[in-house]
């Protein structure tokens, strides 16, 4: 007797599903590596060679950036980004407020990003955690494991509140949207699988042994000379050519080549809430997608894979957010 064929319904549920399984399997697969995390690690800088004890012509490198960090300052890092994810979730799906998000992006922006360079970033740490899962040598440190499942487990109940108002890589893209094209659906779904590509390339380099081992999301993190303020001159132009590309098509490395952008987009596939354009009667009068400038609306919902948590759509609603708040002020002061 034959079995009754899947649904198309139940299809993305299995595939959540099993993504869940991936990501609970990946979590659990970091306990025996708990107790390597705890060697105290030292660099004993001013004991190495320097440039005038090695003599012929040798100059010392770059001091590496960011400088290593205090313990206790990285669990700091860790609860900023946690307040921050929270921050973005109250502001995002109850405050529903443009002005306020795009406060916290900001804020986001010159914390994670000027002040903290970049660094610790849950797109970069992709890669630790892929080296961890398949080199028991390698000693992922716990505020990288925790900065790489927190945007996950917050994407896999709310959706991706980290791009909303915490990423500074979203942020700096976010600032410089003036005037954004509408990309042909065909033409952003082919796109859109770069990042999938991207993150398979990533993760193939980052397990090959130590010594071929090649960070690659780190080599190319466009924005990240701009944050340390230091860069190859290539590295900038390609992050001036972003933001200038950014102008016309919103968050163009978001929406095409972040490869944890791909992840969070598999989470919000089980989120029980999202971005919901109305709260209550919808108008369908399509401003709402219009002003959204990253092509997630569509039929006058928000696509929730692909939303990037901006706001922006409840800030053009006339029945909602800061648009209709400020309405319903005058309203009363009249
Ligand atoms: S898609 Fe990537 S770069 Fe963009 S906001 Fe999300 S995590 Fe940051
Ligand atoms: S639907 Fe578009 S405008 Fe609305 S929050 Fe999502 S990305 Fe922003």
């Amino acid at each position: 007797m034959r079995g009754a064929p899947i649904s198309t319904q139940t299809l993305p549920t299995l595939r959540s599903g099993a993504f869940l399984l991936l990501l609970l399997f990946l979590f659990f697969s970091f306990v025996p590596t708990l107790s390597a995390q705890a060697i105290p690690y030292s660099r004993p800088v001013e004991t190495a060679p320097q440039a005038d004890t090695i003599g012929g012509g040798y100059k010392t490198p770059a001091v590496q950036k960011p400088l290593p960090r205090d313990a206790l300052l990285q669990v700091l890092d860790v609860l900023i980004l946690a307040a921050a994810m929270g921050a973005a979730v109250w502001l995002v799906l109850k405050r529903r407020s443009r002005k306020w998000v795009l406060a916290l992006s900001i804020g986001s922006l010159a914390y994670f990003g000027f002040y903290r360079e970049g660094c610790v970033c849950p797109i970069g740490s992709i890669q630790n955690v892929a080296v961890a899962l398949t080199d028991r040598t390698y000693a992922i440190p716990m505020v990288v494991t925790a900065v790489f499942f927190l945007p996950l487990v917050v994407a896999l109940f709310f959706g991706r509140a980290f791009c909303g108002g915490v990423c500074p890589l979203g942020a700096i893209q976010e600032l410089v949207v003036l005037k954004p094209l509408c990309v042909p659906p065909r033409l952003d779904r082919a796109l859109g699988l770069l990042k999938y590509v991207y993150l398979a390339l990533a993760i193939l380099l980052a397990i090959k042994p130590a010594l071929g081992r090649d960070f690659l999301i780190c080599r190319f993190d466009p924005f990240v000379g701009f944050f340390r303020r230091t860069g190859a001159p290539h590295m900038l132009l390609l992050g001036g050519g972003f933001l200038v590309l950014g102008m016309f098509v919103g968050r163009p490395y978001c929406r095409y080549l972040c490869p944890y952008g791909g992840l969070l987009a598999w989470c919000t596939r089980l989120a029980r809430r999202g971005v919901t354009i109305t709260p209550d009667k919808e108008l369908d009068c399509g401003l709402c997608a219009e002003a959204c400038p990253y092509g997630a609306i569509d039929h006058m919902r928000a696509v929730r894979k692909d939303c990037l948590y901006c706001a922006r759509c409840y800030a053009s609603c006339p029945r909602d957010g800061d648009l209709a708040r400020a309405k319903a002020q005058l309203v009363t002061l009249s």
